[in-house]
């Protein structure tokens, strides 16, 4: 695998610097709004949004469908859809309709909603897992999933795959080190025990490092992405799945497939796509069509082993809840979205736009003779600098090219397309069309017309 971008450093950093001058000249209202967030922990309302490639955030005004105004009245089309939690697109109708209906008759109640049995049906049809718990965010469903397979195991660690986002959840901050063993992730903030006493580490697409592991015989689950996507994207080889959930049974270990984002790849995510089996489905971001959040699935033997046991609390104390998980706005939206939004017939579309996005990327990069990659999973495109495409994690890790990444997102940025912070990554909606497709390939073009 090439990881050498082919870029010359001197000419990227001089176009960077311009690119950089002119979005500070469009974005004047953006600088001085973030200027007047003195009272904000790194002026920002969250620390991640301080990852932006022009010195400083975008601050938005209004978006729907898949655009966005910001507050300088500059329009942009949107391929970040907020990292996937507007991969419905920004305000979908039937989205608004039902929270507004909600908003009208009682945000907080400590009562169910009838919406919510709708909304868990409809998960359960389309992810194969019957029983369906409701959180605020993905990293909350995972989370929990993670106690529930603990308690019913008795066993201690989760088994993650290297350089795997699964949000905030500690025993996720684990990679693989150069010698081959586990290691905690540079940047992990406060861990509260070494992750090595928490959890295990394979690399994605690794059965004999996997068996190995879980061999052990200590691990209560997999928690995994049947396609890692927070490091570029990373497709799984043929077989790496089946013998993902072969050696899971062979070793007592249950098998989490985390689907937030690999939701892209069909109404049933990669689950239904690939025809997996996991014991849990984790969720979150687009099914509330970008109201917060997040969902865990269990199938029915885990199901019965969880209701046989009287010493787990699991209403009042027991280290699973949240008081705003399952509220009325949350699981209207959740309903509305996968009824009328994020549809069979609203995912053909959007991979068909997805796929003429890969094709196009592939063509515009393989004419520049770059050494670099493209990944589609469903509705998600993402490239990497780095030719064949990455296997694992570690691979995808050594691709990265943050100076490259910044500049190509600036680049975007001033002409009005917006990719996704931290990836290359861009996501298609219902309402993304083949010219906003080949709007952004005129662009990139551009770009690397310049850069080479
Ligand atoms: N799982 C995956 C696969 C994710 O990509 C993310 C966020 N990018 C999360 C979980 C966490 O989602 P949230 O930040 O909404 O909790």
């Amino acid at each position: 695998m090439s990881t050498d971008s082919g870029v010359s450093r001197a000419h990227l950093k001089t176009l960077t610097d311009r690119e950089r001058a002119t979005f500070a000249d469009r974005h004047a209202g953006s600088r001085s709004a973030y200027d007047r967030s003195d009272n904000l922990f790194g002026r920002v309302p969250m620390t991640w949004m301080n990852k932006a490639a022009g010195d400083f955030p975008i601050y938005l005004d209004r978006a729907y469908g898949n655009r966005i105004v910001d507050v300088d009245g500059n329009e942009f089309i949107d391929f970040a859809l907020g990292d996937t939690g507007a991969m419905a697109g920004h305000s979908p109708e039937p989205v608004v309709a039902a929270v507004t209906e909600r908003v009208r008759n009682g945000l907080s109640t400590m009562m169910p909603t009838e919406d919510a049995a709708v909304a868990g049906a409809e998960l359960a049809r389309r992810f194969g897992v019957p029983a369906w718990s409701f959180s605020l965010t993905a990293t909350d469903a995972n989370r929990w999933a993670i106690r529930l397979l603990r308690a019913v195991t008795g066993r201690s660690k989760i088994l993650v795959n290297s350089y795997c986002y699964h949000g905030s959840v500690d025993e996720s901050l684990i990679v693989v080190g150069p010698d081959g063993r586990g290691t905690s992730r540079d940047g992990n903030v406060g861990a509260p025990v070494d992750v090595t006493l928490t959890s295990r580490v394979a690399e994605f697409n690794d059965l004999a490092g996997l068996e190995r592991e879980l061999a052990h015989g200590d691990v209560a689950a997999v928690l995994m992405e049947p396609a890692l996507t927070n490091i570029g994207i990373v497709l799984p080889e043929d077989g790496y799945l089946a013998g993902v959930r072969e050696l899971t049974r062979k070793y007592g270990t249950y098998l989490i497939n985390d689907e937030t984002h690999t939701f892209s790849a069909g109404p049933g995510g990669a689950t239904a796509f690939w025809g997996l089996e996991p014991d849990v489905v984790t969720i979150g971001k687009a099914i509330g069509g970008g109201v917060p959040v997040g969902a865990y699935g269990l199938g029915s033997d885990l199901v019965a082993s969880l209701q046989g046991r009287a010493d787990l609390d699991l209403i009042d104390m027991g280290g699973v809840g949240g008081t705003l998980a399952g509220n009325p706005v949350s699981m209207a939206a959740t309903r509305a979205t996968l009824e009328h939004v994020l549809t069979e017939s609203a995912f053909d579309s959007m991979i068909a736009t997805a796929s003429a996005f890969a094709e196009g990327l592939i063509k515009i990069i393989g004419g520049y003779g770059l050494p670099w990659s493209v990944s589609r999973l469903g509705a998600r495109v993402e490239y990497r600098f780095a030719s064949p495409a990455p296997r694992n994690g570690t691979e995808s890790a050594a691709s990265a090219d943050a100076e490259l990444e910044d500049f190509l997102h600036v680049y975007l940025a001033n002409r009005g397309v917006l990719l996704t912070p931290f990836h290359n990554m861009a996501l298609m909606c219902p309402t993304t069309s083949l010219n906003d497709v080949a709007r952004h390939h005129e662009i990139f073009d551009a770009a690397l017309k310049e850069l080479i």
